[in-house]
């Protein structure tokens, strides 16, 4: 894979006062933070650019604005549910749950009411074998949220990134230099975590209770993203389709959390994984300063709490898409575009309920 060389400095050394932020333990030369030069360019829309930027704390700091272009640059799209229940695990995606991945077969659809105990699961007709899959634009977009609409009730949902232009494209906004928090920072359940360095938002937890109430299952592809209205595809698990910046004896660099600090592959190429990552599934070592360890496909998550300030959701400013870290501005939002603001962001929200998300 060939990493993007862009010019994101316009040229001038970042030695502005902005940079003598706290930079952790390291102290010195700066371990931490991001290299816009580990991006693949495909996956991005443009430049990543410097911008002024305020963090949770309140801090103006300067940010790197990522414009990301809403697909992956290293992988296809796909495939997710099965057509029929005779299809194997080479034609379907994954479900991640308890800890476990499961392909989601045709043997995996026939087996939902007994592995979930509940005999109201039923995602094909038992006649001809076919499932139930929201393969419409419409079909998608009624359940690809946590109110899934009760006519896509037991069926196996997914989104076509055809719907929305071949992607969605955003701007993701992260701190040149990361700055440590006192106490960890809580994930809410909006805006992403990160962003892998193929261009892919790494997004929260998927509101799995919600799905599963639903007798919906929002199929993952192999590489662990799916596709919704409003953030387009994104990850939810680390299986291995990231692009990576290699390293000796240590796990490869995956892309970068919010607060700023390096995000890399759960374990080395050995399969060790560090036994001595704090809540947040963090740890400090002399070549990178502080920096996460992503958590295994199956626990539906990639960190555990943010180490360092994110940029303040309110005004993120660098404006963005929809579903990245910015929470959008009701007066910034085009008629008839999503507006996130509710925290039911997996849902084609409309400009008529936007004023009451966003206020
Ligand atoms: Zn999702
Ligand atoms: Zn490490």
């Amino acid at each position: 894979m060939s990493l993007a060389l862009l010019s994101a400095c316009n040229g001038t050394p970042a030695d502005d006062s902005a940079a003598e932020s706290e930079t952790g333990e390291t102290g010195g030369e700066q371990l931490e933070g991001l290299d816009p030069e580990n991006f693949l360019e495909g996956g991005l829309d443009g430049a990543i650019t410097e911008v002024q930027c305020t963090l949770s704390n309140g801090e103006t700091t300067t940010c790197y604005s990522i414009p990301i272009a809403g697909a992956p640059a290293n992988h296809d799209v796909g495939p997710f549910c099965p057509r029929t229940i005779d299809d194997g695990p080479e034609a379907v995606g994954i479900w991640l749950d308890s800890g476990e991945v499961f392909d989601v077969d045709g043997a995996f659809i026939v087996g939902l009411a007994e592995y979930y105990m509940d005999d109201v699961w039923q995602l094909y007709d038992p006649d001809t074998g076919e499932v139930y899959v929201t393969d419409s634009q419409d079909s998608c977009e009624a359940a690809a949220k946590p109110d899934v609409e009760e006519e896509y009730n037991n069926h196996c949902v997914e989104c076509s990134l055809d719907y929305y232009g071949g992607g969605v494209s955003d701007t993701v906004l992260i701190p040149q230099v990361p700055v440590a928090r006192e106490t960890p920072g809580e994930i809410d359940g909006v805006n992403s975590v990160g962003v892998a360095l193929n261009g892919v938002t790494l997004d929260p937890p998927a509101p799995v209770d919600a799905i599963l109430a639903a007798h919906t299952i929002a199929a993952f592809d192999d590489c662990g993203g799916h596709v919704n209205p409003v953030a387009g595809y994104h990850y939810h698990a680390a299986t291995g389709c990231h692009a990576e910046v290699p390293a000796e004896d240590h796990a490869p660099l995956i892309g970068y959390v919010s607060d700023g600090y390096g995000i890399y592959a759960m374990s080395d190429e050995y399969g060790v994984e560090p036994d001595d990552l704090d809540e947040c599934r963090g740890h400090s070592d002399e070549s990178r300063g502080y920096h996460y360890h992503a958590a295994s496909p199956g626990e539906n998550m990639f960190i555990g709490c943010f180490h360092g300030e994110v940029v303040d959701d309110g005004e993120g400013g660098g404006g963005g898409g929809g579903g990245g870290m910015d929470i959008l501005d009701c007066a910034d939002v085009p008629e008839g575009a999503p507006c996130c603001g509710d925290g039911l962001c997996d849902g084609a929200e409309t400009a008529a309920n936007c004023a009451e998300d966003c206020a």
